[in-house]
């Protein structure tokens, strides 16, 4: 069985400490997954302003997000500008793609784009996207082949904007099967690999779940028969859950679980369908989230 392996870098700590901790952990099983990096500012901190929010203070409580981020992290960028991640930590990045690993764009500034994205405009869009791009080429010294929006925030305008770009896929929103959306009654050249797992964050807490019975739990929605996508954080498994993703990893290498890079789903994907990308409230997560359209038991329509 195939898994999709992606792990999201969101912050300069993620980077710096998470990165070279799951790289040890994934070439100690020869196991190659594909990175989406921040490489702008870290403004992370500045979710401290949501704390005022009562759904993001109580996911703050439930995750302990001062030991999962560090209060670095939770202060940078509110007091003081955060640092540019690709010019900090560039030879990070560089080591993570000359290990083999798949390397495309998550954002260059990921709480900008989450704090911003119902209002940025195609120009402001492509710009963010274009920065991020060139950040990443100057680091790899060739184009990121691939992109997945933070927090799976995106819209009709980020896929139209996203197809000016030579990535080869997107992994932008939540769903089943990779398919090709559909914008204004048009489908994109650009695939989309959903995510088809939760993340550690929107789970654990909820539903009976912590960190004893988690692993057990995603091993147990892992089936052949589908397209499999795990999301992990540099931030989360790469640091304060390392044990934890440890264990799970040896788990289900031994149970025959193959990990694989997003790009892999996408050569051994035989037909892709069209869809349209719509927004969806999630369990466990602040706000809306792009979906796949045409899947899905709350969906309605099918
Ligand atoms: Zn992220």
């Amino acid at each position: 069985m195939q898994v999709g392996l992606r792990i999201d870098v969101d912050t300069f700590r993620g980077t710096k400490y998470g990165v070279p901790n799951l790289c040890r952990v994934l070439a100690g099983h020869s196991i190659r997954a594909t990175f989406f990096f921040c490489v702008g500012p870290d403004n992370m901190g500045r979710h401290l302003w949501r704390l005022l929010r009562p759904a993001f203070l109580w996911k703050m409580l439930r995750t302990k997000a001062a030991s999962l981020y560090g209060w670095d992290i939770l202060l940078r960028g509110t007091f003081w500008p955060g640092p540019i991640i690709g010019e900090r930590l560039a030879d990070i990045i560089r080591s993570v793609a000359d290990a083999g690993h798949e390397v495309g764009l998550h954002a260059w500034d990921h709480h900008a784009w989450q704090a911003h994205i119902d209002t940025m405009t195609a120009e402001a869009i492509y710009q963010s996207l274009n920065r991020g791009v060139e950040m990443l080429t100057q680091v790899l010294g060739r184009p990121p082949t691939c992109s997945a929006v933070p927090g799976w925030k995106c819209n009709d305008l980020v896929l139209k904007e996203k197809a000016k770009f030579p990535f080869h896929y997107n992994s932008d929103c939540r769903g089943e099967n990779i398919f090709h959306p559909v914008v204004g009654g048009r489908e994109l050249l650009q695939p989309q690999i959903p995510v088809t797992l939760p993340t550690y964050d929107e789970v654990v807490g909820r539903i009976g779940l912590t960190d004893s019975n988690y692993n057990d739990y995603i091993l147990a929605l892992l089936d052949p028969a589908k397209l499999n996508v795990l999301t992990i954080h540099a931030e989360v498994e790469g640091i304060v859950c390392l044990e934890m993703f440890r264990e799970f990893m040896s788990k289900a290498v031994s149970k025959g679980v193959s990990f694989v890079p997003l790009e892999t789903l996408l050569q051994n994907c035989l037909e892709t369908g069209p869809a349209p990308v719509v927004r969806r409230e999630l369990p466990g997560r602040e706000g809306w989230v792009a979906c796949q359209g045409n899947v899905g038991v709350d969906d309605g329509r099918n």
